[in-house]
């Protein structure tokens, strides 16, 4: 189903009319996903290089439809803000990676922070707090396993942000700042809320070299993160050189396809039990 574009425009109307076509199916599919249990997670390492153990396990939504094949999150979260279909997703993503870490913690595997994402939609919840404290409860875990990942976004009211990230850390949750340096304000939301963690984003990583622009920016992130007292992490560490640099530069923590692809549970086991 090709579709030509040709110069007065009627192709390009064909083209607007099968994204909107697509929009539509995989809205209409996404409403049943939850409930024909077509969601799972998969959870990428999160690895202090200064010992190579995995801290943290950041758990990233895969949906296998049977109409559609495999849709990237790229796709169907915006999707999912739009249409509302978020909150209820969004709640399943939070009870599931507290559930699966529970249960690790359960099997004796050395203990590690599960980190959530969230999107702005679920953030501007005023029912997140008490939907976080509920998971927690049910599941078992405790607060200090479970991070929430949040990134900057225009549409976030600045005072209901404070409110509910306030109320979020007083059950003692982390919060991290994901995508750090790609928004607007980063900087001001480092300065107004109350972020614990700066996870620097991939695209300051890839292809790093010494003295670069990329160095010096993720040099001086560094740096800012230490005088400020918070946690870094470097996103989408991809080889040894990339790593080397990180390293020199006393960045801790790291995350990226160097170490693992976001992989399902029973592979983090695999990965994992050799050091109980
Ligand atoms: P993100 O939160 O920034 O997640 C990191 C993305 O980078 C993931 O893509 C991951 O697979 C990919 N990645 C990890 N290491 C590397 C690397 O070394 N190199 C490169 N090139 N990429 C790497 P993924 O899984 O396709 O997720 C894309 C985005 O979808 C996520 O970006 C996040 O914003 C969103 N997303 C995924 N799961 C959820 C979820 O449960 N809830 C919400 N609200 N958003 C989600
Ligand atoms: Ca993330
Ligand atoms: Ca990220
Ligand atoms: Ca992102």
């Amino acid at each position: 189903k090709n579709q030509q574009l040709d110069a007065n425009g009627s192709g390009s109307q064909l083209f607007n009319e099968s994204l909107l076509r697509r929009r539509m199916d995989v809205e209409f599919h996404l409403r049943k996903a939850l409930s024909q249990n077509e969601f799972k997670l998969v959870y990428q390492p999160v690895v202090d290089i200064s010992t190579s153990h995995v801290v943290g396990l950041e758990c990233l939504l895969r949906w296998n439809n049977p109409h559609l094949g495999q849709v990237p999150p790229s796709e169907f979260i915006a999707i999912a803000e739009e249409s509302g279909l978020i909150h209820p997703i969004g709640e399943w993503v939070l009870r599931e990676a507290c559930t699966q870490n529970k249960k690790w913690q359960e099997a004796g595997l050395p203990p590690m922070f599960v980190a959530v994402n969230l999107s702005r939609k679920q953030f501007n919840n005023y029912l997140l707090g008490r939907t976080v404290a509920t998971i927690l409860i049910e599941t078992g875990l405790a607060p200090k396993y479970l991070e929430l990942e949040i990134t900057e976004s225009l549409s976030v009211d600045a005072r209901l942000a404070t409110s509910s990230l306030e109320e979020l850390k007083k059950l003692g949750v982390r919060i991290a700042m994901d995508d750090f340096g790609t928004g607007y304000s980063s900087l001001g939301y480092l300065r107004d809320f109350p972020i614990d963690k700066m996870k620097i984003d991939k695209s300051f990583i890839k292809g790093i070299r010494h003295r670069d622009v990329n160095a010096v920016i993720v040099n001086a992130m560094i740096t800012m993160a230490k005088q400020l007292n918070l946690l870094l992490v470097a996103e989408g560490v991809e080889t040894e050189e990339e790593l080397q640099i990180l390293r020199e530069y006393g960045c801790r923590f790291v995350q990226g396809y160097y170490y693992s692809k976001p992989v399902e549970s029973k592979v983090i086991e695999e990965m994992l039990v050799h050091l109980i």
